[in-house]
């Protein structure tokens, strides 16, 4: 069993296929680095196509007899990885805290404490989901079925890595798929340790199968493999293209949860402090490292000297460090190529223009760990930074003149993942909120909501998950013509 120290160092040399920890075929090997120490933590096997296919291999021959179970023993299933995740929650906090480099504290209640709630979920889903009904058109009667879609290849990032992982494998295995999992190879230690626990539940052989790799090799068998129904991907948007234009050849189903550049839109009538204060708040999380963050601010032009004197105030609350330390709010980012990306995109505002209202590329405050201080800029809409996702602690106010100005700025980028819409009323915030063209958006600071559909319009994906929402992706429809009144 692994256990992850605030010093270990995990040699990895197996991927789990059939039921059982299988060597890897090839010597190569994958670092995987404490992104605050910026040392060796873990390295994973680099999976080949063969071992892909053995995976799928596993997942297909598994398939007739894990659909055919009552959705009971599956949910049950469920509850005991749910324990497991629970009982595991040290080793995978640690593990998440030093791969990805979000505190530990934080990472223990959002990154392991929401999966955990999410695999107990998805069986309670499960068990009050209505499976079948029947369904009278003008002519006949049909029975219509829910059946699981069948084999599903699920990639993931390295953000939020266990819960990208759960919010596929749970419901694709309650619905009765069996799954191939994929995970990031920059934060792939936490998959690792899930699926011990799964071992661990005595889930039957080949219905849930884990290959390390890179994306290009084993993500693209997957894509590409006739005998994989479904993909799951969660991702760039340029990966997620690939895998989409792939998947496409054996016409399966792929659902894409993508990038974002999510805007704030604070009204003219909204509580300017309590608004600028949870923008930056919904922006920095997790070293602004997730999708869904809230990267534009967008600002009455009449009130923009105000929000620079509280945006400064609200980011100073922000202090960064290494993320085992108790006092750390905003760890590093995940990797050197990470970070000299976001200075990059930095560097790029400011030589367009950009107004530095907090941070920029001067002060680092560490010698080692991937630190970005956290860093507030004033651009204009022709900024790069007003269209390009950043996924770094850099948020970036732009003025608007009026309502219908503010509305035309939101939408105005490829993605529609998330947002804010502040003002004095809900009333007036969601009639702006629903001319803004994404997958969700919070009302006045409305917190995140797990049992809520989570995807995107435009290109930043077209699947959801959560809850019954989540569980109906890996579904299919059966309609069963009845001559006679169903039994
Ligand atoms: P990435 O696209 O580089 O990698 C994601 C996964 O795809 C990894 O497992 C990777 O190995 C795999 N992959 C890469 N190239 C592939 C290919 N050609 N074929 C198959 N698989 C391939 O993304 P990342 O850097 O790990 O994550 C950051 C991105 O993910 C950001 O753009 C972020 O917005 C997005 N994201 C989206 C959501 C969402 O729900 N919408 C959630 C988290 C992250």
């Amino acid at each position: 069993m692994t256990s992850i120290t605030p010093t270990s160092q995990s040699h990895f040399s197996s991927h789990y296929i059939n039921g059982q920890w299988v060597p890897a075929t090839s010597g190569e090997t994958l670092p995987v680095y404490d992104s605050s120490t910026e040392q060796l933590m873990a390295t994973v096997p680099a999976g080949t196509a063969d071992e892909a296919g053995e995976a799928v291999a596993a997942a297909q021959a598994a398939f007739d007899s894990w659909s055919s179970l009552t959705v009971e023993t599956r949910a049950s299933y469920l509850e005991k990885i749910a324990a497991g995740v629970k009982a595991r929650m040290d080793d995978l906090a640690m593990a998440i805290a030093r791969e990805v480099g979000m505190p530990l504290k934080m990472a223990r209640a959002i990154q392991v404490g929401g999966p955990a709630w999410h695999w107990g979920n998805f069986a309670k889903v499960a068990r009050e989901f209505e499976w079948e009904k029947t369904v009278a058109g003008p002519m006949g009667r049909s029975l219509v079925v829910r059946e699981p879609i069948g084999v599903v290849g699920c990639i993931t990032p390295w953000n939020f890595p266990l819960s990208q992982i759960t919010l596929k494998i749970a419901p694709a295995m309650v619905a009765g798929c069996t799954v191939v999992l994929k995970p990031s190879e920059i934060a792939p230690v936490n998959a690792l340790i899930l699926a011990e626990i799964i071992h661990e539940a005595g889930l039957p052989p080949g219905v849930f199968n884990l290959v390390n790799g890179l994306g290009p090799v084993v993500g693209e068998v997957l894509a590409t493999h006739p005998d994989i129904d479904m993909i799951s991907f969660t991702g760039s948007t340029r990966a997620g293209k690939r895998v989409g234009e792939l998947a496409s050849q054996s016409v399966k189903r792929v659902a894409l949860e993508l990038g974002g550049k999510s805007a704030s839109v604070i009204l003219e009538s909204a509580n300017l402090e309590a608004a600028v204060k949870g923008t930056v708040a919904a922006c920095m999380l997790n070293s602004g490292q997730t999708c869904s963050a809230h990267t534009r601010m967008l600002v009455p032009a009449s009130r923009y000297q105000e929000v620079k004197t509280l945006a400064r105030a609200a980011v100073e609350r922000f202090i960064v460090g290494p993320s085992l330390a108790d006092t750390s709010k905003l760890g590093p980012l995940v990797s050197a190529n990470q970070r000299d990306r976001v200075l990059g995109f930095i560097a790029t505002g400011i030589q367009e223009g950009a107004e530095v209202i907090a941070g920029g590329t001067e002060s680092l405050p560490h010698d080692k760990g991937y630190f970005v201080e956290p860093t507030i800029l004033g651009i204009t809409s022709s900024n790069t930074l007003a269209q390009e996702e950043i996924f770094g602690p850099v948020l970036v106010v732009i003025p608007f003149a009026d309502e219908e100005e503010a509305i035309a700025i939101a939408n105005s980028t490829i993605y529609g993942l998330g947002g804010a819409v502040w003002a004095d009323t809900d009333e007036a915030a969601i009639k702006v909120a629903r001319r803004i063209r994404t997958g969700q958006i919070d009302i006045n600071g409305g917190p995140f909501n797990a049992s809520a559909p989570f995807g995107g319009y435009k290109q930043s994906g077209n699947g959801r998950e959560n809850g019954v929402y989540g569980l109906e992706e890996f579904l299919e429809f059966k309609s069963l013509q009845l001559k006679t009144a169903p039994v």
